[in-house]
């Protein structure tokens, strides 16, 4: 038999079995941005090595290590695009599309990144982005923010927590950056190779640093934020004000740079603790230098883009959470007229909470022998009904899967009290 030929080490197949998901993300995405105004662009995979290089910054763990790059038949430089806003950027400029003008566009493809490979990280995934030109203000900022909040409610994903920081004006950076160089080149010896490196190419990178023995350094690093001056401050203030004014919350994050050297203002990421390590699901910010680095006029610029597969777990994850059959509740009833009392109140709780999934025990038999039927029910709690609560007119739920004490609880309040349990 022939040798197998198996996929790329870090790259892979999306299998019919989760097409679904990938659909309904895309679907949803698509008509999320379009309702707020946003059209499509579609660029080439590849584009010229010099492109990245210029754009996202050859001091950066993406060029410096993680670009496909190759020469072509004609000796050209090209790279996969390990991301999409440097594309986005190029075609509005070659195609007019920026100057004078204000844009809202969105797309959706393959990135391409040599890192190792883990869950959640892969050499090619995927990417759903907007990116928005010629708005100077914090309000577009604002709008990209509460466009992905909406998303994820779109797709009824919880837990993502907003992480804000700014980075200022050019002008306030650098001022900053000479004052972050002092400290650490007073600390050299606590830093390591990569940061040593960074410190004259970089430094802000340094404090983006994913090295845990960095992070006391880091923590006590001078802080940008005091440091930035007037307009930054009112800038990133009004930003919080209009998300503050929404309802939307956040979390400041000092230490949040972003990798890539092109931002400006505000920078912001969506985290979540579910996925483990690779836990930001969407990162973004303003980066009003890039086109004009690119060759193009100055032009105001902000946009964001969110990882596919990491969105995609976490709705598999909950999925599977929703579609489990487990029951909520296995009620033991242990003891003289229990067992009346018992169906009694558990009719009143399918009465009062049509949803619950709630198996009444039957057949008898002692305590233990019905706890252990409880527990291989896979049921999230027992409710435990004997003599004592029957007389005491209570019932005591214990939690069969958290480490949480046992709660006695009045028959009265038992269908309130199962309600918040059900939905905490
Ligand atoms: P990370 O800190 O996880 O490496 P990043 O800062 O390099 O992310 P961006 O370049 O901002 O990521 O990309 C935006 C989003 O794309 C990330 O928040 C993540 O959801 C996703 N993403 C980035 N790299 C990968 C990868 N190698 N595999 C899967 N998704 C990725
Ligand atoms: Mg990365």
């Amino acid at each position: 038999m022939a040798q197998q030929i198996k996929v790329i080490r870090g790259m892979h197949d999306i299998l019919p079995e989760h097409i679904n998901v990938w659909h309904q993300l895309e679907d949803s995405y698509r008509q999320l941005v379009e309702s707020y105004g946003y059209r499509q662009i579609r660029t080439p995979i590849i584009e010229k090595t010099s492109l990245f290089r210029r754009s996202i910054g050859e001091v950066t763990d993406i060029v410096e290590k993680e670009m496909y790059s190759f020469d072509d038949r004609n000796g050209d430089s090209l790279s996969l695009r390990p991301e999409g806003t440097a594309s986005v950027v190029r075609a509005g400029i070659e195609h007019g599309l920026l100057v004078n003008q204000q844009q809202r566009l969105w797309y959706n493809g393959a990135m391409f990144r040599h890192e190792r490979p883990q869950k959640g990280r892969y050499r090619q995934f995927y990417q759903l982005g907007a990116e928005t030109f010629g708005m100077p203000g914090a309000d577009i900022e604002a709008e990209l923010i509460l466009m992905a909040a909406r998303f994820w409610q779109t797709l009824g994903l919880q837990g993502i927590e907003l992480q804000l920081n700014t980075l200022g004006t050019a002008e306030s950076r650098a001022n900053y950056k000479d004052i972050l160089v002092t400290f650490l080149r007073d600390h050299q010896d606590q830093l390591d190779a990569d940061s040593l490196r960074r410190l004259d190419s970089n430094p802000l990178r340094i404090l983006d640093s994913k090295n845990a023995d960095m992070q006391p350094l880091i923590e006590s690093a001078p802080r940008l934020k005091d440091h930035l001056d007037q307009q930054s401050q009112e800038h990133f203030a009004e930003l919080l004000e209009i998300l503050d004014h929404a309802g939307l919350p956040y979390v400041v994050n000092p230490r949040l740079v972003r990798g890539l050297d092109y931002y400006s203002h505000s920078v912001f990421e969506w985290v979540t603790e579910t996925l483990g390590a690779q836990g930001t699901v969407c990162a973004g910010g303003r980066y009003d230098s890039l086109v004009e680095q690119l060759g193009g006029k100055p032009t105001f610029a902000a946009g964001f883009a969110m990882g596919i597969e990491r969105l995609v777990a976490m709705i598999i994850d909950q999925q599977q959470e929703k579609d489990s059959q487990a029951p909520h509740i296995y009620f033991v009833m242990v003891g003289e007229n229990t067992v009346k009392v018992g169906h009694k109140i558990a009719e009143q709780l399918r009465d009062a909470l049509p949803e619950l999934r709630l198996i009444t025990h039957a057949g008898g038999g002692s305590f233990k022998s019905q706890m252990k039927k409880a527990d291989k029910s896979m049921a999230a709690m027992a409710l435990i009904l004997g003599e004592n609560e029957i007389e005491t007119s209570t019932v005591n739920i214990k939690f069969l899967r958290q480490d949480k004490a046992q709660l006695e609880v009045s028959q009265d309040q038992l269908a309130t009290q199962l309600k918040q349990l059900l939905n905490s």
